[in-house]
């Protein structure tokens, strides 16, 4: 599954609507201290349904909001979207009638957040499941934060496991079995 597009607005220090455009091939993002690399790793995680606010490094989710500075007021709302490419035709089942998809999400103070799919409200379940069986979730081990190799070297053997299972891509049919007992 090839990621197209990023677009942000109102996400941490993204206040204004910023477009990236991701190109085939290697991408590398570069800037000063401070300038918001990490932020926009965080964003493409966040949009894949990644519910820990400890992993946009905050304290409630809504920490991701722009939260103002000396010139510039708070926002209301943040909100995310990646587009992915499917042309494969890769998508679930009632998805897959367009060439790209629009995954949004949108997160309002004290109201939580929101999911679409290509402007379709849908469930936080159902974006989660999307990247989980692309082995590309938000809690994949393709996205590697600032740190996390020290913490992979100090992990307790359960939670390597995890990351392990993701990489295999089983994953999503542990979620699965485990709903389906739950019925
Ligand atoms: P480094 O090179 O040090 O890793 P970086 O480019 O990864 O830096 P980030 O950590 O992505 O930088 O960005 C940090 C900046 O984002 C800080 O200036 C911080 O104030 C700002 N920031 C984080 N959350 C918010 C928020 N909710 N509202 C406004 N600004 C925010
Ligand atoms: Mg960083």
């Amino acid at each position: 599954m090839r990621f197209d597009r990023l677009r942000l607005n109102g996400f941490k220090s993204f206040v204004d609507p910023t477009d990236l455009v991701i190109h085939e091939g290697l991408t590398g993002v570069v800037g000063p201290n401070g300038c918001g690399k990490s932020n926009l790793l965080e964003a493409l995680r966040w949009v894949m349904g990644e519910n820990r606010p400890s992993a946009m490094r905050g304290d409630g989710m809504e920490d991701v909001i722009f939260a103002g500075t000396t010139r510039r007021s708070a926002r209301a709302h943040a909100e995310v979207t990646l587009t992915l490419d499917n042309k494969d035709r890769l998508a679930p089942a009632g998805m897959n009638d367009s060439d790209a998809l629009d995954v949004t999400r949108r997160i309002t103070r004290d109201a939580g957040s929101a999911y679409r799919i290509n402007g379709k409200e849908v469930r936080a379940r159902d974006v989660q499941m999307l990247f989980a069986d692309a082995s590309t979730g938000a809690h994949s081990p393709a996205l590697v934060r600032q740190g996390q190799i020290s913490e992979l070297i100090n992990a307790k053997p359960k939670a390597r496991r995890r990351i392990l299972e993701e990489a295999a891509g089983i994953s999503g049919l542990y979620q699965r079995r485990h709903e389906a007992e739950l019925k």
